[in-house]
């Protein structure tokens, strides 16, 4: 979802982490990407009951230690104002509450084969299949109406 700096920076907004953010580097998009992928694999490794893999506890830690976005008060409210760094290094500590609370068993990968989001499940039953509806549950169940529809006999010619 974030190839280039301005896409990563337009998440860390849409996210709602930060209120504006410095311009990015590509170095930037390449030290996102290898927090992300490492936070993957922690979740997976949780979701899976595995001890973490050592080498992704050592990228989200590094990441973890820096410096986070440090929301201000102001009279309007609050407002955030980060770099790009600042904002990988909230996104890091977030993984880590994450990974060490209480949500940990309510962690999903969604339902979409194509798809590699992971979700809390907090719906009754933790019945949830998808990311989001919109993303991917309505695709997929039109797919399958779609599949029912063409096996389904044709009706009788008058
Ligand atoms: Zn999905």
């Amino acid at each position: 979802m974030f190839v280039t700096p301005e896409r990563l920076n337009a998440w860390y907004l849409e996210s709602g982490l930060v209120d504006a953010i410095t311009p990015g580097k590509e170095a930037d998009v390449q030290e996102a990407t290898t927090v992300r992928e490492a936070v993957y694999r922690l979740v997976t490794d949780r979701r899976l009951g595995e001890q973490f893999d050592r080498e992704a506890l050592a990228v989200l830690n590094a990441a973890a230690r820096k410096a986070p976005a440090t929301p201000q008060l102001t009279l309007a409210g609050r407002h955030t104002d980060a770099t790009p760094e600042q904002a990988l290094a909230t996104v890091a500590r977030q993984a880590v509450e994450l990974l060490s609370g209480p949500d940990v068993p309510l962690m999903k990968e969604c339902g979409n084969p194509e798809c590699t989001r992971v979700y809390i499940d907090r719906s009754r039953g933790m019945r949830r299949q998808w990311c989001g509806m919109e993303s991917c549950g309505n695709k997929i169940k039109a797919a399958a109406y779609r599949a029912r529809k063409k096996s389904a006999p044709a009706p009788a010619a008058r």
